[in-house]
């Protein structure tokens, strides 16, 4: 039998009783996490989200409560109403913050109770993830993931604080909506009063925010959730969050000053602190250093190794003398056997016209000289694992051969990126080996968010890092055309405009991404504010002047009612939660996720809809057989 609520109203959380509450009277609510039967004595462990504490059901005491206390089983919720009292010096539990006290229950209500369920919160995460999916409820109970939510809230908190201290006004934009060019695919919403029409789910606010700067606003920010129709990965969800904001009149400077506040203020909710200015590097220099955009500086970049190498030795290693010749070390990894090297072989990226060296022996036997060299070049110490990337003319990578004083070729980017590649997933495979990320590991499990103590350094565990001067135009091979990097909204540099049509490869971007920890945490730039310039790029896109008008006329129109030079950025917020949660994946800390498979296995979305639906939208299902 059940038990009614009644008037009975909960006093306190069970996590939050100290030894400094003995004495109290109170009343608890919560899930049984676990029961333990001593006869005349049983212990739950009532759970709630601020954790848990013990409740002793004495049959003397109570013997009603006592009896419930042998039926109720875990995970039914009940409610305990006692006295907080300490326990017996040999039965203080130090693992517990509340393992001082316990309660000495006089009254137990069972108000719920529970099917079977296929695993229990008590637990640590499953296995099988699809189970965890389709019964979040339960998995979200675990006291991880109350954590990561908990964190997740306090961080918006903290940046929705810090954007509005610094002069931002949230405000929403739809959600139905027309086409935004972020480079992905639409999710489209049939409209029913609009016979063949159809919105678009917005990829990110970004022309309601270029607006909103036009309507005067001057700080824009929201929390805004994006969809894009996209093949998901371990970062990626159909859905996501954003922290999107836009300023007028900004210089780069100015953005960056904003996001290194708010993300400071976010670090500082979870317990970390973040040093600021970021350092910031060229785009160029990045690849070069890196051979990434999103740099992890946890571990040694690439070393420029066409030193250790004479013409001859180029020759009979069959490597392009023209293109770089780069070395990276993976610390302490120590001697690998030929099976294991060759194990790791396709980690190496074959299209990007680059070929790699990782069996030093065989090269000291050859070129004793140049083997050394690279050693020393990269400081490698005795344990660690050495590899030479550099370009290979046996496969070289069909790109434009346009180049410009001071700036990489699409091929030398080739052969870097190769290197920085193979760099990054020997660096996960080696995790355990070089320890290079344990750092961040520890200060995240070390760190108290809430401001429960001080908070802890993270200047050695986080890595931020703007790219800055991204080239504005990629060439794209198949069609011969220098196609946008980036959203056809980000400015040039003001410097390169002239060469917008003449010289486009030359032309940089005023745009700027955020990188932290080998991840994209967000980018954004300065925006054409002319409609001109704006008009100018999509004709370099080959966008028409029909279909510019179609796709982004109200825009186009808009810019011509006196646009203010603005600028600004979206940061992932999900991304943010994962790096601070030390979470493994995004949907660790997305409450109600898709699987890698697009799917809502809990919700059991997508499905099909009845044909009366259908016929209202005016839309028939063809389905390919
Ligand atoms: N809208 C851009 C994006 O979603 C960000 C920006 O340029 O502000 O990546």
């Amino acid at each position: 039998m059940l038990d009614f609520l009644g008037n009975l109203e909960r006093t306190n959380l069970c996590g939050t009783l100290r030894a400094a509450d003995a004495g109290k009277p109170v009343v608890l609510m919560g899930w049984v996490n676990r029961r333990r039967d001593h006869g005349n004595l049983i212990f739950l462990d009532l759970r709630d989200r601020s954790g848990i504490a013990q409740i002793v059901l004495d049959k003397e005491l109570t013997p009603d409560g006592h009896l419930k206390g042998e039926q109720v089983r875990p995970e039914y919720v009940v409610a305990a109403v006692g006295k907080v009292r300490l326990r017996a010096q040999d039965a203080i539990n130090p693992k517990m913050p509340t393992g001082e006290i316990e309660i000495e229950a006089t009254q137990l209500l069972v108000l719920n109770d529970t099917r079977q369920a296929p695993f229990s919160p008590s637990e640590d995460a499953i296995q099988n993830e699809e189970t965890r999916l389709k019964y979040r409820y339960i998995d979200l109970r675990r006291p991880e993931m109350q954590r990561n939510f908990r964190l997740r809230h306090d961080i918006t908190l903290a940046i929705r604080e810090s954007l509005s201290e610094q002069g931002f006004l949230e405000i929403e934009t739809p959600i139905l909506t027309k086409s935004t060019p972020e480079g992905a695919r639409d999710f489209l919403v049939p409209s029913r009063v609009h016979p063949g029409e159809f919105y678009a789910l917005p990829q990110s606010p970004q022309i309601f925010k270029q607006i909103l700067m036009i309507s005067g606003f001057d700080r824009y920010f929201q929390i805004a959730r994006c969809f894009r129709d996209e093949d998901l990965r371990a970062d990626r969800q159909l859905e996501f969050t954003q922290v999107d904001l836009e300023m007028s009149f900004p210089r780069q400077e100015s953005v960056f000053a904003v996001v290194e506040n708010f993300l400071k203020a976010a670090f500082a909710a979870a317990g970390v602190t973040l040093p600021t200015p970021f350092p910031k590097i060229t785009y160029d220099d990045s690849m070069r250093r890196f051979g990434s955009d999103k740099p992890d500086l946890r571990l040694p970049g690439l070393t420029d190794v066409r030193p250790a190498f004479a013409d001859a030795a180029l020759a009979t290693l069959q490597i392009d003398p023209a293109l770089p010749v780069v070395a990276f070390r993976i610390p302490n990894v120590g001697e690998l056997s030929r099976k294991e090297r060759e194990d790791n072989h396709p980690m190496f990226d074959t299209k990007k016209g680059a070929k790699f060296i990782d069996d030093f022996k065989r090269l000291a036997k050859s070129f004793p000289d140049s083997a050394a060299k690279v050693r020393e070049l990269t400081g490698a110490a005795e344990a660690d694992f050495v590899i030479v990337v550099a370009g290979d003319p046996a496969h070289p990578v069909k790109a434009s051969d346009t180049k410009f004083e001071g700036r990489l070729s699409e091929r030398e980017i080739n052969v870097y990126s190769a290197a920085g590649n193979f760099r990054t997933e020997l660096a996960k495979k080696y995790a355990d080996r070089h320890k290079a990320f344990h750092v961040t590991e520890k200060v995240v499990v070390e760190a108290h968010p809430h401001g429960a103590s001080d908070p802890i350094d993270g200047s050695t565990a986080f890595h931020p890092i703007w790219i800055v001067d991204f080239p504005m135009f990629e060439y794209d091979l198949p069609s011969g055309k220098w196609m946008p990097a980036h959203h056809p909204f980000t400015a040039p540099h003001e410097h390169d405009m002239a060469n917008l049509v003449s010289d486009p490869a030359s032309v940089r971007a005023n745009c700027y991404d955020l990188a932290m920890n080998g991840l994209e945490l967000g980018s954004g730039s300065i925006r054409i504010h002319r409609k001109d310039i704006q008009q100018q790029i999509f004709a370099s896109l080959g966008i028409s002047d029909e279909e510019a008008r179609a796709r982004f006329g109200f825009f186009l129109d808009a810019l011509e009612y006196g646009t203010p030079p603005h600028g600004g950025i979206a940061l992932g917020l999900d991304r943010i939660v994962m790096l601070l949660a030390g979470a493994p994946n995004m949907r660790e800390v997305v409450a109600f996720p898709k699987t890698a498979k697009a799917l809502d296995l809990m919700a059991e979305a997508p499905t099909n809809v009845s044909d009366q639906q259908l016929k209202e939208l005016h839309i028939r299902v063809a389905l390919k057989s």
